[in-house]
């Protein structure tokens, strides 16, 4: 029998549900458990493709196409497990079906209504992925607060699964904000008892209370918790702000979460817990050996979350190279012909970030240009990549109106254009080249010297491509395809291989970059910054 367990918010939102359903899921699977984790998100939009980074941060793509929220990453990073279609499901999704449903018939003669039509769909989703028989644990986060009127059908829908699961077999963890009040000098309680008697006024009664504080927790703030909260005095977790997402599982291991959790759930301890890889990854994290700073280049740089993939990629790579990863942002449209080199001259390397639209390109083009002039290691990621071969049509070729159909549909030399494919798409949501697709590199490249291998398969979100009428003029000036899509000889990678380090790619690599297996590409594109006697 499958077991749940139950993620929800109160208090405030931002107190991070995601980190923590991803370190529980992290712990438990330490004991032994195959563990995955979705998220249920309150809003109305069908998935988050359609929203720009500024409303909800980067919109995370798993193997089989999903366009998600960024926390699946968190959930991938953690557990090095892949997500899927079935791990984020929104209201949008979910009235979909059920409107789709009624259309074709299904309820003929009855009245649809959220209880119990929207609430069967809410549980039915909530179950589907534990279908799968691969795993003993599934955690659900709820998107959003306790209370707020969009998430009320979905914490109705928990409620009845709780019961209908029986005892021993569910449990809900509600995370809450426990502020520290500086004229006082002390820590509240009074938020998180309003959010549980709101929680109780809906029918559910949360099994442990998750207390977010800057502050140690004492005794008398515990008791008290137990006490007004109507949870075991051991069910009282304190989750302490951390300087790095990745301790927070050990943190909350301190605190007894996974034994407390099996308990409650009935379930063996099945021995020690093996967090050993874990340990040694934040051991290096903690004691850098190295240094180095890699400017950022990207439109939606002064928000973190719109390249949370990206950010994180560096973490896991630094640490392979036992280097603290310093990563400048850099907002494309600040950059000119006057401002680049004192922007980027003393960096050890630049990422050019992926994006959508015009606001900003120029400026990625501007820098690419002194990237390869200068002989700065460079990273180009899916619309960094389609910038790398404007700027070498333009500067190398002498193609100087060369660009993407996407930001000019009549230029003489569209060096990137719309992929044949996507060109009869009209609808928008959910309509990209996305998901998981094979390429094989060339021998040698530093793409291949980075994997070690030449087959190798990566995540795509793109509409546009490089443009192979093009290919054979950019193979005489020196900028090299070296990597492809075996079925349709779609150019994935371009390099220079008298560069240093400068390779573009199509996929998104960040998406695949976890704790465990930090990404090829990122961990050689450090080690290329690191390398700095050729500077
Ligand atoms: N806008 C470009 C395209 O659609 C690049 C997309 C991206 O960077 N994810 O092809």
């Amino acid at each position: 029998m499958v077991k749940y367990i139950f993620v929800t918010g109160g208090v405030s939102s931002s107190l991070g549900k995601g980190i923590f359903g991803a370190s529980l899921a992290k712990l438990l699977q330490g004991r032994g458990y195959s563990v995955t984790i979705q998220k249920f998100d309150p809003y109305i939009n069908v998935d988050p493709g359609t929203l720009n980074p500024y409303e909800h941060g980067e919109c995370y793509v798993t193997e089989d196409g999903a366009e998600t929220d960024l926390d699946l990453g968190h959930y991938e990073r953690f557990l090095n497990v892949p997500t899927s279609q079935m791990n984020n499901v929104t209201t949008g999704r979910i009235y979909q079906t059920v409107i789709n449903q009624e259309r074709e018939g299904k309820y003929l003669g009855k009245t649809v209504q959220v209880i119990p039509h929207i609430t069967d769909e809410i549980k039915r989703r909530m179950q589907l992925v534990a279908q799968t028989g691969k795993f003993h644990i599934v955690i659900t986060e709820i998107g959003g607060t306790v209370g707020d009127i969009e998430s009320l059908p979905f914490v109705e829908a928990v409620r009845q699964l709780v019961r209908e699961l029986g005892p021993y077999n569910s449990l809900v963890c509600h995370l809450t904000l426990i502020p520290f009040l500086a004229s006082a000098k002390e820590l509240k309680t009074k938020p998180t008892q309003h959010s549980v008697n709101q929680m109780m006024g809906y029918g559910l009664k949360p099994d442990l209370i998750i207390c977010r504080t800057e502050h140690e927790l004492g005794e008398d703030i515990r008791n008290k918790l137990s006490l007004f909260c109507n949870v075991d005095r051991d069910c009282v977790i304190q989750a302490i702000d951390k300087s790095s997402i990745y301790a927070v599982p050990l943190e909350l291991q301190n605190e007894n979460l996974d034994r407390t959790v099996l308990h409650k759930l009935s379930l063996p301890n099945m021995g020690t817990s093996d967090m050993t890889a874990w340990t040694e990854f934040l051991d290096k994290l903690a004691a850098p050996k190295y240094t180095v700073n890699i400017g950022l280049v990207g439109k939606y740089v002064e928000l973190q979350d719109a390249y949370k993939s990206i950010h994180e990629s560096f973490i896991h790579a630094g640490v392979s190279n036992l280097c603290k990863v310093n990563l400048i942002s850099i907002h494309s449209a600040d950059l000119t012909e006057g401002n680049v080199a004192e922007t980027l001259g003393q960096l050890d390397g630049v990422l050019v970030a992926p994006g959508f639209g015009d606001r900003g390109i120029e400026g990625k083009i501007t820098a690419i240009k002194y990237i390869r002039e200068n002989n700065i290691p460079f990273f180009g990621i899916c619309l960094g990549m389609q910038m790398a071969v404007i700027e070498y049509a333009r500067n190398v070729l002498g193609l100087k109106d060369a660009h993407s159909t996407e930001m000019n549909k009549k230029t003489a030399h569209p060096v990137i254009d719309m992929m044949e494919e996507q060109k009869k798409i009209k609808k928008m949501g959910g309509t990209m080249r996305l998901g998981s697709y094979a390429c094989l590199l060339n021998k040698p490249s530093k793409a291949y010297t980075a994997y070690g291998t030449v087959d190798i398969t990566e995540r795509h979100r793109h509409r546009f491509e490089y443009n192979n009428k093009f290919q054979e003029q950019f193979e005489a000036a020196g900028l090299v395809s070296t990597g492809i899509n075996p079925e349709n000889g779609l150019v994935e990678i371009v390099e220079i291989p008298t560069h240093k380090w400068f390779v573009g790619v199509q996929f998104h690599p960040e998406l695949k970059s976890t704790v465990l297996n930090p990404h090829p590409l990122f961990v050689a594109f450090i080690k290329a910054c690191l390398e700095k006697e050729s500077k």
